[in-house]
């Protein structure tokens, strides 16, 4: 890991991950002997701009969600760097980590089971605020919440509710507000609304759009959906078993996919028009991820690729730029052929 750097320049990326590993022990009997190692996240590397989105796609066991549990220290890395506006986040103590995570705050899944029930939203979003010593009286706090209920799109006068009073949609909105209480710079949001109706998804999405133009927020915003990030994202990271095996612009990537996977990640969205639907070429993904403890060898997606070849199985494919900005990891020089992009 590397020490903590000096403060970064405007220009400098709000975030940059290097070689980030989080690796589980398996252990087993009664003496807890280590069996095995998931390798949850396997040297992923990316940067993310100030005021930007990275989306962070894969299936579920992918490692995506451990990648931007791992970049907040939720779960411990193994190895790597994770520097935030210049300063190394792994090797900070946990009284410099404590104080650092007023600028990095996590946007969970389910926002039920992130909120304590037994909480009004009061005491909820204005916990935080006292934690960090940002309010020091009674009014000061009702002064913060009402602002930031107002800024999520909920009335203040429903302060004094509890979660349990509140839609899934709203809950997640409390579970924003308590995320940007403390103004962070750099939100992760994990699967923010994989368990909302779909016809919610986009107001939220929409509310993380407008308040990252307002607070001037940065995001890793992690999602088993392409088409839930293509609009907010800057650039698309693809996750596979721990590693990224390709990552572009959304325009890019979804017009010319460059990794077999990506290709049948895209070819699982639905295309509103049934004519196009009916006449595009599918890539279908056969079978389930690999366990990430004993991972196929060589290219991790060689058991699942219609395209595979005697190297894969005996080669790790490296991420290559292609072209200006696309990286994909894939012995392919080109794909075969690419489905109607939706
Ligand atoms: Fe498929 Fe081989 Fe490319 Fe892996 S390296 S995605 S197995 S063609």
């Amino acid at each position: 890991m590397t020490s903590n750097a000096a403060p970064s320049t405007p220009d400098a990326p709000l975030l940059a991950v290097r070689d980030l590993k989080i690796h589980f022990p398996v252990r087993r009997g009664l003496l807890q002997r280590q069996v095995g190692t998931v390798r949850a996240v396997d040297g992923v590397s990316f940067e993310v701009a100030r005021g930007a989105t990275l989306g962070l796609v894969g299936e579920s066991g992918c490692g995506k969600s451990t990648t931007g549990r791992g970049i907040l220290r939720l779960v411990p890395p193994t190895s790597g760097s994770v520097q935030i506006d210049g300063r190394e986040i792994l090797t900070l103590d946990a009284r410099a980590l404590r104080n650092a995570r007023g600028e990095m705050q996590m946007i969970f899944q389910d926002p039920y089971a992130s909120l304590n029930p037994r909480m009004t939203i009061l005491d909820l979003i204005a916990e935080p605020l006292w934690t960090h010593e940002r309010v020091s009286s009674r009014d000061e706090a009702l002064r913060e919440v009402a602002g930031l209920m107002e800024m999520v799109g909920l009335s203040p006068s429903y302060m004094r509710r509890y979660p349990h009073e509140f839609s899934g949609g709203q809950r997640q909105r409390i579970g924003i507000a308590r995320a940007i209480a403390l103004r962070p710079k750099l939100v992760i949001a994990d699967e923010p609304v994989s368990a909302l109706d779909v016809s919610i998804q986009a107001q939220i999405v929409n509310l993380l759009a407008s308040l990252q133009r307002e607070l001037s927020l940065t995001y890793v915003f992690v999602a088993h959906d392409l088409a839930v990030v293509r609009h907010l994202s800057s650039e698309i990271a693809v996750m596979y078993l721990g590693r990224i095996v390709e990552r572009a612009r959304p325009d890019v990537l979804f017009r010319s996919p460059q990794h077999p996977y990506t290709q049948a990640l895209l070819s699982a969205i639905p295309i509103p028009d049934p004519d196009v639907e009916r006449k595009r070429q599918r890539l279908p993904l056969v079978g389930e991820v690999p366990s990430p403890l004993n991972p196929p060898s060589g290219c991790h997606f060689h058991t699942r690729c219609p395209y595979a070849m005697e190297r894969c199985s005996a080669e790790v494919p490296p991420l290559v730029q292609r072209s200006p900005g696309h990286w994909a990891a894939c012995h392919l020089p080109e794909l075969p052929t690419a489905p109607a992009p939706p």
